[in-house]
């Protein structure tokens, strides 16, 4: 079956959506309104609904980044056709709501915390892994011939206030010295010449890997890609149901039955509770908020000196992400609400033009064309894993990117497919040899992610 998206086919898009008290992911669901979903073009054909039981060899549950270039990747290096499975629209979730910065990370922690954690051995080779992982984003999107409006050239980290500059030159000393990864540091007067005139900018490092893309046009590439190599993507196909009998995952969707060999999971941040007993209480939904303003005027662009395109970051714990779109509108994120269901309370939007604001004065009263949000899935030891929970049962996931998965998902998709064909051996970094670690608080999560924000407000802006 070739069936092209028809999106009268899907039903409205829910703004208070939250993975953690919904029943569920939703089913058939739009687009959020975002710039991205505005601007992709037609969505590529795919495989329509499920409808009808079926076997197959290999089922991934989701379809955003992980779960499309894991097929990819099972067809390409494994000869393993995988039925995808997603629930509303493809990449409904974060893959196409993302700030698009493919940056040289995975998870929350710096190399610095790296090595805290794990030693200088053990940071090296995740560093290694880290940089496979770049190189086989780029030869996806190379090899795919996917338009997604690269903005390359880096990634620029910006201090927010001078306290914050001795942490990035601390940062950029460990990544020359240990990881023999240079980047370069500068003033703010080099910053507000050479890249942009951002107020709040105290200084910043300069690393040479970023890519800005558009992330919906990467996730069509991707869709395009997997269905060309043999996988087959349905839509609109929820899991609501798992049962395992003698070795076969019966996953019941709305259209029916999907008997599969091996599972592999690629929720993200939009897991729910019950979809698996692996996964309980084993990561955290947190909302990121973006808006995009309208093109910025020739003056506006002159004030801001808004010369680089390159993706930029500031050094807030609760961090603004930013840059310069091809058409000269300025996209920028930051954190959002608590719940799904506080967060279209204006306020949460107003963190967002006021940061716009205090970062670019001249932008002030610029017309907001776009504002949406959507859930990051944070671990709680804030890395991710690729893992198979249960050396007995065919199922893996791979998740917990942290809001550091556009990059990453693309290499966690193609360990995701080496795990599912049997050749994980020689994965052995911990985010592959270890389950996501539980949390025997999570019930109560959500009152200490309230003070943790009030923290960390404190610390970023006071301390
Ligand atoms: C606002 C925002 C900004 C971000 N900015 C950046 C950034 O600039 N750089 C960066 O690196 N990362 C960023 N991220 C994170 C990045 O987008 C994610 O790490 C990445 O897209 C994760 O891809 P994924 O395929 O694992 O998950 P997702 O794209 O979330 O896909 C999971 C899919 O699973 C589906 N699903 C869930 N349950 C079921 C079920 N039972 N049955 C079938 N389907 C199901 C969902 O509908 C969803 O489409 C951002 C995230 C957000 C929300």
């Amino acid at each position: 079956m070739d069936m092209k998206a028809d999106p009268n086919q899907f039903s409205s898009y829910d703004p208070s959506y939250d993975p953690l008290v919904s029943s569920g992911p939703g089913r058939g669901m739009d687009y959020a309104p975002t710039y991205w979903a505005a601007t992709a073009g037609t969505p590529p054909p795919d495989d329509g609904p499920i409808a009808g039981d079926v076997d197959v060899d290999v089922a991934i549950i989701g379809g955003g980044y992980t779960g499309l270039t894991s097929a990819i990747f099972l067809a390409q290096e494994h000869g393993i056709k995988a039925t995808v499975l997603e629930a509303n629209r493809v990449s409904w979730g974060c893959s196409s709501r993302n700030g698009g910065q493919a940056q040289n990370a995975s998870g929350r922690l710096s190399r610095s915390q790296w090595i805290a954690r794990w030693g200088v051995d053990t940071a090296l080779k995740m560093h290694a892994e880290i940089g496979d992982g770049f190189e086989t984003f780029k030869n996806l999107i190379r090899s795919g011939n996917i338009d997604c409006d690269p903005q390359t050239g880096g990634h620029l980290y910006i201090a927010h206030r001078a306290a914050a500059m001795k942490k990035l030159e601390a940062e950029a000393k460990v990544l020359a010295d240990v990881f023999n990864y240079k980047t370069e540091m500068m003033d703010a007067d080099a910053v507000r010449r050479r890249y942009v005139n951002e107020a709040e900018a105290a200084g910043a490092m300069h690393e040479p890997d970023g890519i800005g893309v558009h992330p919906l046009k990467l996730a069509y590439g991707y869709l395009k890609m997997a269905r060309a190599a043999g996988a087959a993507v349905h839509p609109s196909s929820p899991v609501i149901g798992w049962e395992t009998r003698n070795g076969i995952h019966y996953l019941k969707t709305p259209g029916g039955t999907v008997r599969a060999r091996a599972v592999g999971i690629a929720t993200g941040a939009y897991t729910a509770p019950g979809l698996h007993p692996s996964l309980k209480n084993r990561y955290f939904p947190v909302l990121s908020n973006s808006i995009v303003t309208a093109p910025m005027t020739a003056q506006q662009i002159e004030a801001c000196n808004f010369i680089t395109r390159e993706v930029i970051t500031d050094t807030r714990t609760l961090r603004f992400y930013y840059r310069k779109l091809p058409d000269n509108r300025v996209q920028i994120g930051s954190r959002s609400a608590i719940t799904g269901r506080d967060a279209s309370n204006p306020r949460h939007l107003q963190v967002l033009i006021d940061g716009l604001h205090r970062k670019f004065p001249a932008l002030k009263g610029i017309p907001i064309d776009y504002s949406w949000w959507g859930w990051v899935d944070v671990s709680h030891d804030m890395m991710p894993r690729i893992f198979q929970p249960d050396p007995q049962q065919t199922v893996y996931y791979a998740l917990g990117y942290g809001g550091n998965g556009v990059m990453y998902s693309a290499q966690a998709g193609r360990r995701l497919a080496q795990l599912i064909a049997g050749k994980g051996g020689g994965l052995d970094l911990p985010i592959f040899t270890s389950a996501l670690p539980g949390e025997i608080f999570a019930p109560f999560r959500r009152i200490g992610q309230r003070m943790l924000y009030h923290w960390y407000y404190m610390r970023d802006e006071h301390l």
